[in-house]
């Protein structure tokens, strides 16, 4: 996710750079993205010696049936590819876009929330193909209230422009090193102290998934970003997942516990022992399903593919939504902040009242506390949610409904979404692209090496995928 909510400041990346670079003077490091479809960096395969195959005769199977593994089978079909069947552990389509309720079918995200920068991105064409409605979203319209609910001014922007400078100048040391040294120099006080250290998280932990311990300037300035501003689903992201996956054979309830591509057919086998067959598979599966070796690769894959799954890592962000008889906060300001004692929890909350209509909070809680609330029961998370509520609004009432999500101990996931942690270097991300052999592709968000971690970048690796194997027919 990329939050969002400048109650940290500037904490929207774009807005970020602007604010915090732009006032110190430094270049952004983002380039324009208007070509985003092309994936010229793109690992090729080798077409296999002797006579080449077609397409129509080629049995495909992809593994997984998020938006890697939809975009994929889409553009094999495109392709001239009617021979795909997508395998799927859940019993539903979209992995981590997932739409589900609360209260009386209110629809509310649970994972993927924003299209990340409009233009030119591929969910915008899907979107406007499909009519689909969707709401801007405004990272400005917030408030942020101290931990004793009185309001708090925001960390100044020219401060930030500081801190991020000094993160440049240390770019192997980890984002809370950098903050140490900075708050050393600049003398700061408890007080303010907190405040960095909530605008820190909101600003990374919250866009990443990890604490800010885990993450150096180097996870936040090498993936690229796309403009033209985000944007929500009212009626839902899986909306896009149903458009891609009409009309493809898609087996739910199939996990697929084992992959031999020893032979020229490659044996796909699932826990329930069911086996399939292809003449190429595509592994869509997220990136802590990888490093759980929760999949039997027969031969294991080679040594780089490991070393990069092992040094990538996936982060946490887990929401709370809570349904309320009435909104007792603004119900026109989007983001609320909250800059408690322990920075970075329960500190940021996104009012859908302006996409919804509906009294309806997603409060976020990512990296370490984000994993810790997952051992919580559903009653506990609740409770402490209303706790940080009550620390800014005084007097709360009980939810009509609550919904909890718990993406670590998902085995389907084993987290949020990949990233990149200090000292890793951006290159690895491409290791995941790589094919083996000529028989065995990858697609998925951590496998995208401009923009993991984004819905865009997933779709866009299974096309990548689907291209691949295409370059091998005749
Ligand atoms: C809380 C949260 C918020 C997010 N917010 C945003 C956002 O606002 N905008 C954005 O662009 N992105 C966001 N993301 C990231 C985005 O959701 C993902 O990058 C994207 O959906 C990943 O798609 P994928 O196809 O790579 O993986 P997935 O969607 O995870 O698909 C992989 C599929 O493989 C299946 N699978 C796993 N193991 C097996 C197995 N053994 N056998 C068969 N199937 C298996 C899974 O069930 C899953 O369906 C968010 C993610 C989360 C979790």
């Amino acid at each position: 996710m990329r939050v969002a909510g400048s109650t940290a400041g500037p904490v929207d990346r774009r807005r970020f750079i602007k604010g915090g670079l732009g006032a110190a003077g430094l270049v952004t490091a983002t380039p324009l993205l208007a070509a985003c479809g092309d994936d010229s960096d793109a690992p090729t395969v080798e077409a296999p010696a002797g006579e080449s195959p077609s397409a129509a005769g080629e049995r495909i199977v992809i593994v997984g049936a998020g938006a890697a593994a939809l975009a994929a089978a889409d553009e094999l079909e495109v392709r001239g590819f009617h021979n795909v069947v997508i395998l799927e552990a859940r019993d539903r389509v979209g992995g981590r876009i997932w739409t589900s309720s609360i209260g009386d079918g209110i629809p509310v995200e649970l994972g993927a929330t924003w299209i990340h920068g409009v233009r030119g991105n591929p969910i915008s064409d899907i979107v406007e193909h499909n009519r689909i409605e969707t709401a801007e979203t405004d990272y400005d319209n917030a408030v942020l209230y101290d931990h004793d609910g009185r309001p708090a001014e925001p960390v100044d922007p020219a401060l930030w422009g500081q801190y991020m400078a000094l993160a440049y100048e240390m770019p192997d040391a980890s984002l809370a090193e950098v903050f140490n040294q900075f708050a050393a120099t600049h003398a700061l006080g408890d007080d303010d102290r907190r405040l960095w250290l909530h605008s820190l998280a909101s600003m990374f932990s919250h866009e990443f998934g990890a604490d800010i311990s885990d993450l150096s300037i180097m996870s936040y300035d090498e993936p690229s970003t796309l403009r033209g501003g985000d944007v929500v689903f009212p009626q839902g992201y899986s909306q896009i997942v149903d458009v891609l996956a009409a009309g493809r054979d898609i087996r739910l309830d199939h996990p697929v516990a084992g992959i031999d591509h020893s032979e020229p057919i490659v044996v796909i086998t699932t826990e329930s022992g069911d086996t399939f067959e292809a003449d190429r598979v595509v592994v869509t599966v997220p990136l802590g399903v990888l490093k759980a070796d929760a999949i039997t690769f027969t031969p294991g894959l080679p040594p780089a593919m490991r070393d990069a799954i092992t040094a990538l890592d996936m982060g946490i962000l887990n929401r709370t939504c809570l349904l309320f008889d009435e909104p007792f906060w603004g119900r026109d300001t989007e983001w609320i902040g909250y800059a408690g004692q322990q920075p970075g929890q329960w500190s940021e909350t996104l009012n859908l009242y302006p996409y919804l209509g509906r009294p309806v909070l997603a409060m976020f809680n990512p990296g370490s506390f984000g994993a810790e609330i997952e051992q919580y029961s559903d009653a506990e998370i609740t409770s402490r949610a209303i706790g940080a509520l009550m620390a800014m609004f005084g007097d709360v009432p009980e939810p009509v409904d609550a919904v909890s999500t718990r993406w670590e101990l998902d085995p389907w996931s084993r987290g949020s979404y990949s990233y990149l942690p200090v000292g890793v270097a951006f290159d690895t991300y491409r290791e995941m692209a790589r094919p083996v052999g000529d028989r065995l592709f990858f697609a998925g968000e951590a496998t995208h090496s401009r923009f993991p971690s984004t819905v865009h970048g997933a779709l866009l690796s299974g096309r990548r995928a689907a291209r691949q194997i295409s370059g091998l027919m005749r």
